[in-house]
């Protein structure tokens, strides 16, 4: 896969991190045994839809990365913090943590087996970068805490875009980005993020459009930009998101 990571990514992983990818699918295959944590467990799907599809949508933080190089240390202040809402099996946070060293990430799922498997993995993958936590979505953006405190936000495979526009503009910094992961993208929801994103204080700064590069899947990454501060009504109570999106 050497390959398409060069063409598609302009990079490509250390051995280090190419043993850490094969642990990481190991560990899913283990888990998967006891918790229902994926259903993509072929070892090209895996590295297709998991590995790939979660570095994809942040192609900007891999070249910084290269960019940045050794030189660790010294920008340790400007470390990027990322928070991941509805992690699952860990993507898209854990590869990204593992190939982004400059950067803390913080891994959120409701469902708590899902984050203490992950708690059980994170030092076998060496990665203390990053860390897990079992709050909803809702609840996360209204402690103090986390509001306002990130640099991005991912989501992939959540809820509608309107409802991962709640979920992450209101725990980033003002400036800071939302990365929505998505498979197709059509007109009319185009229409009601624009009309989501500017009532939680963003813009919709970019859309990416690409396919996968085995399967040719669509999909669609789209990066929302917090210009001003989210109303503190947002987000509302546990499940109103989805259920009457925005
Ligand atoms: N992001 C992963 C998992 C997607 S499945 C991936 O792309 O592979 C959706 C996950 O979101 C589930 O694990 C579910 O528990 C979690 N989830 C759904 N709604 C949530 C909410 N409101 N807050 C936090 N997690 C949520």
């Amino acid at each position: 896969m050497m390959d398409i990571w060069e063409e598609t990514l302009n990079w490509k992983p250390s051995a280090q991190q190419q043993i850490q990818f094969q642990r990481l699918y190991e560990l899913i295959l283990e888990g998967n045994r006891q918790l229902n944590l994926t259903r993509i467990i072929d070892p090209k799907d895996f590295w297709e839809k998991h590995l790939w599809d979660s570095l994809r949508g942040i192609r900007f933080l891999i070249s910084q990365e290269v960019e940045t190089g050794d030189r660790g240390k010294e920008i340790d202040n400007k470390k990027n913090k990322i928070i991941d809402l509805g992690t699952g099996a860990g993507f898209p946070g854990i590869p990204i943590g593992i190939i982004v060293k400059n950067c803390t990430i913080n891994l959120v799922d409701s469902t708590k087996k899902k984050i203490n498997f992950i708690d059980g993995i994170l030092p076998k993958l060496n990665l203390n970068n990053v860390r897990a936590t079992t709050c909803r979505a809702e609840d996360i953006g209204r402690d103090n805490r986390h509001r306002k405190t990130y640099d991005i936000a991912l989501i992939r495979a959540v809820a509608s875009a309107s409802a991962c526009a709640e979920y992450t503009l209101p725990l980033l910094k003002q400036g800071g980005l939302a990365v929505i992961y998505r498979g197709s993208w059509t007109e009319e929801e185009n229409i009601n993020m624009e009309n989501a994103v500017q009532k939680l204080g963003a813009i919709i700064e970019s859309i990416e459009q690409f396919s996968t590069p085995l399967s040719k899947g669509d999909r669609h990454c789209l990066y929302l930009r917090k210009v001003s501060t989210t109303p503190e009504k947002f987000p509302r109570s546990v499940g109103v998101p989805a259920r009457n999106p925005l």
